[in-house]
């Protein structure tokens, strides 16, 4: 209606797909449970930002998504949340591999999304775990035989592991590709596209970027599934 319209214009979002839902402009919109509202409101936050706002209501449906958004716009948080309501749908034994998988470009910001993931799911108790390389293997793994809902993970250390059989990916049915650009930038499309071929066709995927140049499109198309694409702002 009209106060979708003026909500995407002012926040300059565009968006493109079937019936695309109207965004959550506050948090109490979302229908989230009450534990996740009482986090984001403990964590100082007023309202969605605008990727969350349109990319939530996309995510709960089940839906692929391609999310354009510039650095600092909330877009962890973007998935996180669906994937923590995801979890609680499906119920899978953490023993038996994670059901969210997260592929971040460094180990840096694979630390910074666990943090997030541990602060915002603990209420709904749900177990994380992180793989990067630059450190030894031993503690990553024990952390996996432990069990993790949520695996965040760089290609590579991902792929190393995989290829010790160590982890077994066929319970994954929502993947986030996050920083997909950098991701590629730092030439993981071989392991990402390895990892990939591990997760059951049947999933939900998530595409976040910040520039959706011709090698970012590419690899949307071959992995996502009639996506929804949310931009915030201009694209390039
Ligand atoms: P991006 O991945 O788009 O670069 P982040 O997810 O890292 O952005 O979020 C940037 C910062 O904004 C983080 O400190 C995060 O905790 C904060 N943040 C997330 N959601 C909100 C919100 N709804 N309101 C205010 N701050 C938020
Ligand atoms: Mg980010």
């Amino acid at each position: 209606g009209a106060s979708t319209e003026s909500y995407r214009r002012r926040h300059e979002i565009t968006v493109t797909g079937d019936d695309v839902p109207q965004p959550f402009t506050s948090f109490e919109s979302t229908g989230f449970p009450p534990e996740i509202i009482r986090e984001v409101y403990s964590a100082g936050f007023s309202a969605p930002t605008p990727i969350q706002a349109q990319s939530w209501p996309v995510a709960l449906q089940s839906r692929d998504i391609v999310a354009i958004a510039k650095t600092g716009s909330g877009k962890t948080l973007g998935y996180l949340i669906p994937g923590f309501i995801h979890l609680k749908r499906i119920r899978n034994n953490p023993q038996m591999g994670p059901t969210v998988l997260v592929l971040s470009p460094t180990r840096e910001l694979a630390t910074q999304i666990q943090d997030e993931a541990v602060k915002f799911g603990r209420s709904s108790r749900l177990s994380c775990t992180c793989l990067y390389g630059g450190a030894p293997k031993g503690p990553q793994l024990r952390d996996l035989d432990r069990g993790a809902d949520i695996v965040v993970a760089t290609p590579g250390r991902l792929n190393d592991i995989l290829e010790m059989r160590r982890v077994s990916l066929r319970q994954v049915s929502y993947l986030v590709l996050d920083e997909a650009d950098r991701m590629l930038d730092m030439g993981f499309e071989p392991q990402i596209r390895k990892i990939v071929k591990e997760v059951p066709a049947r999933r939900q995927t998530l595409m976040y970027t910040a520039t959706w140049p011709k090698e970012v499109r590419k690899i949307a198309a071959d992995l996502l599934v009639n996506p929804v694409q949310v931009n915030i702002g201009n694209v390039d």
